[in-house]
């Protein structure tokens, strides 16, 4: 049974997104049973697609889609997306595949690099021998640790290459560049969201996986201390998943996102500390904030424009961080 907090936010999303170019239409979604990925198969399902999911499921639930692959028009393919080949006709291809947890991917660079670059280049393959469009999740770690704040598309970007954050970064940046590489060569039909900070139900907060915001959850929820690293002043500006999903939804379904690149994010900034502050009083923890070292290379300041993305698609995220932070916290909390 899905949570009557998914639902809901389902039901919102597809009052603002017209689906109708999913109908009927067979979509591959990688990364599907992540916790971006989970949320698009929702969606365009929903709107009458019929599914092809492939992850590997080396950081992507089961959980999240089990209820979905038992309908008839979805598949579930557990593969790593590097190896993956297909015959297959697909209309769409949204491709989410990747290892975004910091601690996770510094665990495992060379897969994440190779995600990244190889099952990029599989993927722009495919599109291009189908001829369909794709949509890419890139991400604001493009940026690094950026010199503008709000960030525009047009910044370059502040990325050590040889740091232990640039096995992400220089992955999704080469991504970026294979698929505007593919759109000048060939004409391919893509489109490049960067993803700011998401969250909301089924972001992992568990071991390597967990983000600041779950584990900041779990730990108050749990009475552990809240691990706040370094002094908690560096910034991160938080999406609530919906809008999220809203957002690239509406990339993939306008016209004017071909070839573009647009950051999709909230642009409310905040300190990691003011987040652990907010967790602590909305749950009435008892647990105490506690300080760790900084990660080497941590972003200082975090915080999309997102000029470009309500030019194209009309709309902007919406859902104020508290507000968001009440229903993740009373997800976690069933
Ligand atoms: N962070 C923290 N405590 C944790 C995990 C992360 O203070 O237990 C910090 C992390 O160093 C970063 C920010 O919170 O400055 C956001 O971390 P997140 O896990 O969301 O990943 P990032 O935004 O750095 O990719």
């Amino acid at each position: 049974m899905m949570d009557d907090i998914i639902r809901k936010d389902l039901e919102d999303i597809k009052e603002i997104v017209k689906g109708d170019i999913f109908t009927n239409k067979k979509v591959l979604v990688t990364g599907g049973a992540g916790f971006i990925g989970s949320w698009i198969c929702d969606c365009i399902i929903d709107f009458g697609a019929q599914v092809t999911v492939v992850d590997d499921l080396s950081t992507g639930k089961i959980k999240n889609i089990e209820q979905r692959i038992k309908q008839v028009q979805v598949r579930f393919v557990q593969a790593d997306i590097c190896t993956f080949k297909s015959d297959e006709k697909f209309d769409f291809i949204i491709h989410l595949a990747g290892h975004a947890s910091p601690d996770e991917y510094q665990a495992h660079p060379i897969e994440t690099l190779q995600t990244s670059a190889v099952g990029t280049f599989i993927m722009a393959e495919l599109a291009r021998k189908n001829d369909a469009p794709i949509l890419f999740s890139s991400t604001s770690e493009t940026y690094g640790d950026t010199e503008i704040i709000p960030t525009p598309e047009t910044y370059w970007g502040n990325v050590n290459p040889i740091g232990p954050r640039s096995c992400y970064d220089e992955g999704k940046r080469f991504a970026e560049a294979m698929l505007m590489a593919y759109r000048k060569q060939y004409g391919l039909d893509v489109r490049v969201p960067r993803i700011f900070n998401s969250y909301g139900p089924r972001l992992r907060e568990d071991g390597l996986y967990g983000r600041a915001l779950s584990r900041f959850i779990n730990q108050a929820l749990t009475k552990q201390n809240i691990t706040v690293y370094g002094d908690g002043k560096q910034t991160r500006s938080f999406c609530y998943i919906s809008d999220t999903v809203t957002g690239l939804l509406l990339l993939a379904t306008k016209a004017e996102a071909i070839g573009e690149v647009v950051n999709v994010g909230n642009t409310q900034e905040v300190t990691i500390l003011e987040l652990a502050q907010k967790i602590k009083e909305i749950t009435k923890t008892e647990s105490d904030i506690v300080f760790y070292p900084l990660p080497k290379d941590d972003p200082k300041r975090r915080c999309p424009d997102t000029t470009k993305l309500e030019k194209i698609v009309a709309w902007k995220p919406k859902i104020e961080l508290d507000e968001g932070l009440k229903k993740t916290i009373k997800w976690f909390a069933e």
